[in-house]
């Protein structure tokens, strides 16, 4: 696995730091009203920053899941998304805070941000470890934000290609000859 890694861009140790310093704010940014949240990770990207920053959130808080897949095997070109399961837990009523791996182009997070709508929340906010400012769209969005990264193809701590490398500690670039 190591040896398709063309180079780290985010060590394990830089990302960990990041997540207690978003744990904190998101902390604060909760602090008055004191709600009990539903927190919604996107699967299957988000698991491992889920896993992370839960247990820096001291919060009551229930999970529901939510499945999309995107980019089947794929490091470029966004096709829409694939698939779309409603969450697998209470959203009426409750403070939702939606958890995934990465803002790139804006269209899996808007979805699914619609779908959250449409279930009477009372409110929803985003949290994104990496976001590509180059791509982001205006119009979506996210209150909490880990990295801004450049527009390239990354691996690692949750983010796969082709469903591999979401084990690899750090996020890194892939050779060019693995995705060829
Ligand atoms: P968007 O809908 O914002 O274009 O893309 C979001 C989804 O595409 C992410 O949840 C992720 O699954 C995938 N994606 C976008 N950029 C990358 C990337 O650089 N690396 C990986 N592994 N997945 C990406
Ligand atoms: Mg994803």
């Amino acid at each position: 696995m190591q040896n398709d890694i063309d180079h780290v861009l985010i060590s394990s140790e830089r990302i960990q730091t990041r997540v207690r310093e978003m744990a904190e704010q998101i902390v604060a940014y909760y602090d008055r009203q004191n709600p009990e949240l539903t927190l919604v990770p996107v699967l299957s990207g988000s698991i491992i920053f889920l896993a992370d920053l839960i247990r820096h959130l001291p919060i009551k808080m229930k999970l529901a899941l939510v499945h999309v897949s995107t980019y089947p095997g794929r490091t470029t070109t966004p096709g829409e998304s694939k698939t779309l399961l409603e969450p697998t837990g209470d959203i009426r009523g409750r403070h939702v805070l939606l958890i995934d791996d990465i803002l790139d182009s804006g269209r899996t997070i808007r979805r699914v941000q619609a779908m959250l709508h449409a279930l009477a929340p009372a409110s929803v906010r985003t949290a994104v470890l990496l976001r590509k400012p180059s791509k982001a769209p205006t119009d979506v969005p996210v209150e909490f934000v880990g990295f801004d990264v450049e527009d390239l193809f990354v691996v690692g701590y949750g983010l796969d290609y082709d469903d591999f490398y979401r084990n690899y500690p750090h996020i890194g670039v892939l050779r060019r000859e693995v995705t060829a």
